[in-house]
């Protein structure tokens, strides 16, 4: 169960954040898991064992680009020197998925088990996530659609699809329509523990970078910013690694500003989203409780720092809750927050997924598309999520439903 106040625990900067008996455990585990290190770390395990150093390449490549499932896979090194890895402690150390629910529409949600047996939740949505019902796709998608399509069979390929990937065991945030929160936060997971979800999804999927286009999203459980310098190291992982360009990735931050600060200044990085839900302080307040340490104006001047990549726009998350935030006022007072001069953005409406233990309710169809109208009225563009795997508890803000009861479910699961 969460704390009385969770945000009353969270500081800038993370280190120390974690308890050291919890640290030390996990670095112990990830002593063995190989999956997660970076060239440097591989090139330093590989000196230590006296091999030559092009022994550090060769796994670097199995790891990320082949994305190996154990060592005996790794033929470019030989059966003696894969031996004596294992001797040594070490293992491949993917994440694996424990339980997957199908849904009708074709996304799957998946349990993945970590090293010490925690889990997270993991959710592939064949086709896209549905992010922008109206326009569609991302500007230049429609082109490598053509394109795609007249070269591969549809059978052979999935010519488009999204990962939505966790970065935490639970989350400290406690924003109130949300079912993760409900948990609180256990602990953060690592880098391989990040990147690790997306290549055995990947695998499942058979997945060829280069030949398939995959986008990453950072919503599922967990806060990113909030475990930052893991969630970093993984983005490099699986830029540099695993070969998926980071202008196909977006976190979703509930707007820790001093994160948000800092990811301004990196040099390789995702795109941004903000889970903003409110047109001012007040209703933030209360259903993300986050803001009284971050207000909206010192959130909107920390994302203006951003430097955006041509074509690119800061997404705006706002979760459509009936007789809270969704009323025509609502719209309005949104609108005049989102003219940001010389910010690109779009927002992006999510009407609520019901589920039960909770007070909110979902707002009707007509309601959602009166909130766009007016924000298209002033020139915001604005677009109604489609829900993804709404059967399987895999839309936004469900995840974690498997361990909680899942009652009349139309799930199945493998
Ligand atoms: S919406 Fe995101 S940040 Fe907020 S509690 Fe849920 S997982 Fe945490």
């Amino acid at each position: 169960m969460p704390s009385a106040d969770p945000i009353a625990s969270i500081s800038w900067p993370l280190d120390g954040q974690n308890s050291m008996s919890q640290n030390a455990l996990f670095q112990e585990m990830a002593l063995t898991a190989l999956f997660g290190h970076s060239q440097e770390s591989l090139a330093q395990i590989i000196e230590k064992t006296g091999q030559p150093a092009y022994r550090a390449t060769q796994l670097w490549e199995a790891l990320y680009q082949q994305r190996v499932e154990t060592l005996d896979d790794i033929t470019a090194l030989p059966k003696s020197f894969r031996d004596e890895l294992k001797q040594a402690g070490y293992a491949v150390g993917l994440p694996h998925i424990q339980q997957t629910f199908h849904s009708v529409d074709g996304t799957e949600r998946y349990l993945i088990q970590l090293a010490d047996g925690q889990t997270v939740e993991t959710v592939w949505m064949p086709g896209g996530d549905g992010g922008e019902l109206g326009d569609g796709t991302e500007a230049g998608d429609e082109e490598e659609d053509e394109e795609l399509a007249a070269n591969d069979s549809i059978e052979n390929c999935y010519k488009r699809a999204t990962i939505c990937v966790s970065s935490q065991v639970g989350c400290a945030v406690n924003c109130q329509f949300c079912f993760t929160a409900k948990l609180g936060l256990t602990r953060n997971l690592t880098a391989g523990e990040i990147a690790g979800q997306v290549a055995v999804v990947l695998n499942r999927h058979r997945v060829q970078i280069g030949r398939d286009r995959i986008n990453l999203v950072f919503m599922g459980m967990g806060e990113p910013f909030l475990n930052y310098r893991n969630f970093m190291d993984a983005i490099r992982l699986l830029v540099k690694g695993i070969g998926i360009p980071e202008p196909r990735m977006t976190v979703s931050t509930s707007g820790i500003v001093p994160a948000i600060l800092e990811f301004a200044r990196e040099p390789i990085r995702p795109k941004l989203a903000i889970s903003l839900n409110a047109p001012n302080n007040r209703i933030r307040q209360e259903v993300m409780p986050i803001t009284k340490k971050w207000n909206v104006e010192i959130l909107l001047s920390a994302v203006r720092q951003v430097p955006l990549r041509p074509r690119e726009r800061v997404t705006f998350e706002y979760v459509l809750l009936g007789g809270v935030n969704d009323g025509r006022a609502h719209a309005s007072q949104l609108a005049g927050l989102m003219a940001i001069p010389g910010l690109p953005l779009k927002v992006n409406l999510i009407v609520w997924n019901p589920g039960p233990g909770t007070e909110y309710r979902t707002p009707e169809p007509h309601v959602a598309r009166a909130f766009q109208q007016r924000l298209r009225e002033s020139c915001v563009p604005a677009y109604i999520r489609r829900p993804r795997g709404l059967d399987i508890y895999a839309a936004c803000g469900q995840l974690k439903r498997t361990l909680v009861q899942i009652d009349g479910a139309a799930a199945s699961a493998s």
